[in-house]
């Protein structure tokens, strides 16, 4: 039998997450009867609830659990108490991060606004740097590189080569998957404990792997919610499309998609694609997160507004900066390419591994990691208890 340390701290952690509602539940089970998600093994939230207000923060690290609810609200808007079990999972989830961050800059991250913008802004004047600096040791691009030929005409191969911003992008695309992968790994690890002496077979590990790769791309649970559910849902499945585009456009396809002057090319319709997306759903998010009408907009932390500004801000400066370049008008072109990077860049280094973007990893791997513990507990042999082999004795 495993033991656990109560953590006397973990109330007030979660209050600083975001749950500050943690002391109103009398844990009556409402919520976890009205949840559309929570089945079998995995209860909640009233279970993750009991955690925190037991402080029992190993356990925490080892529940997939909060992974699993997609914050509809039904158990908020029903909850006797108006203890907002939905905000305590967000909270905790927001928790969990940071712990499955070994750089700790998550935790700095969530409970500092000072540490969130500060570390924006010091990327973005990296990135500005990148465009100045070149110049002053005499390499061939940014500001530097615009001769007369480039400040009559948009001149994007002496401003910002193809071949360096691809580069650039190749790597800032590496850094993501390995600061990610590692956090996901670490957390496999943590769930992985807490399933004790269960034995996984490494066929279970291997042949439930596809359950990351259909849940992270259809997040198909959130349809089994009750709160406006095909809607929202199809709200975020477009946005994510939106979003995996122009990255595609921008790791991958970015020799045709990127030009150099100010012609048209046909990988601009999957951008306004994108663009078009991006802007409208991320503008509905914000309208919804100022409103506060529905239970899902109601509590918005910094690192939500962060997510949708940033958002927000780089799909408007891709979208101007396309529309100044057609215009073939050089040094608005170049200014924007420049401020575009200072928003997506950091946002990029910044929100995807460390803030709100790391659900999309971990929600997936989370989906994963219980379908194997189903998968492992239906082929172990339930052990009869000790009570009901000795009546077999006995008769
Ligand atoms: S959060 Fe609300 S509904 Fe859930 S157990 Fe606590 S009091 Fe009951
Ligand atoms: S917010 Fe929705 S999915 Fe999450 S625990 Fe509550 S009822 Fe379940």
């Amino acid at each position: 039998m495993q033991h656990y340390r109560v953590d006397p701290t973990l109330g007030n952690e979660i209050a600083a997450f975001g749950g500050q509602t943690l002391g109103r539940c009398f844990s009556c089970g409402n919520c976890t009867a009205v949840c559309g998600l929570s089945k079998g093994d995995t209860v909640f939230p009233r279970k993750i609830i009991r955690y925190l207000q037991v402080g029992l923060s190993d356990r925490l690290l080892e529940s997939p659990e909060p992974w699993l609810c997609y914050y509809c609200g039904t158990c908020s808007s029903t909850c006797p108490r108006n203890a907002e079990p939905g905000e305590l999972m967000m909270a905790t989830r927001r928790w969990l991060v940071s712990r499955y961050d070994w750089t700790g800059l998550s935790r700095r991250l969530y409970l500092s606004e000072a540490w969130e913008l500060g570390l924006l802004a010091m990327m973005a004047l990296v990135v500005l740097a990148l465009f100045v600096v070149p110049g002053w040791l005499g390499l061939p691009f940014g500001f530097k590189a615009i001769d007369a030929s480039a400040a009559a005409h948009v001149r994007l191969d002496l401003f910002a080569p193809t071949r360096i911003v691809h580069s650039g992008d190749w790597t800032l695309a590496g850094l993501l998957v390995l600061l990610l992968g590692i956090n996901a790994v670490r957390m496999v690890a943590f769930v992985r404990k807490g399933m004790g002496q269960l034995k996984v077979p490494l066929s279970v590990w291997a042949g439930k792997a596809y359950e990351i790769a259909v849940h992270g791309a259809t997040q198909k649970r959130w349809l089994q919610c009750d709160n406006d559910t095909l809607v929202r849902w199809l709200l975020h499945f477009l946005l994510v499309t939106g979003y995996v585009t122009m990255l595609l456009l921008v790791v991958v396809f970015l020799p045709w998609f990127q030009r150099e002057h100010a012609d048209f090319h046909f990988t601009a319709i999957f951008g306004y694609y994108g663009t078009v997306t991006i802007l409208g759903i991320t503008l509905l998010a914000m309208r919804g997160r100022l409103r506060k009408r529905e239970q899902y907009y109601r509590f918005s932390h910094v690192s939500d507004w962060m997510f949708l500004v940033l958002l927000f801000l780089t799909a408007l400066s891709g979208i101007l900066l396309h529309i100044f370049r057609l215009l073939d008008m050089p040094w608005p072109t170049y200014v924007l390419y420049v401020a575009h990077l200072m928003i997506a860049v950091p946002m990029l280094i910044v929100e995807v591994p460390f803030g709100k973007w790391n659900h999309l990893v971990f929600r997936p791997v989370a989906q994963y990691l219980v379908a194997v513990r189903e998968a492992a507990q239906a082929r172990q042999p339930v052990p009869v208890p000790a009570t009901r082999r000795a009546h077999a004795v006995a008769r």
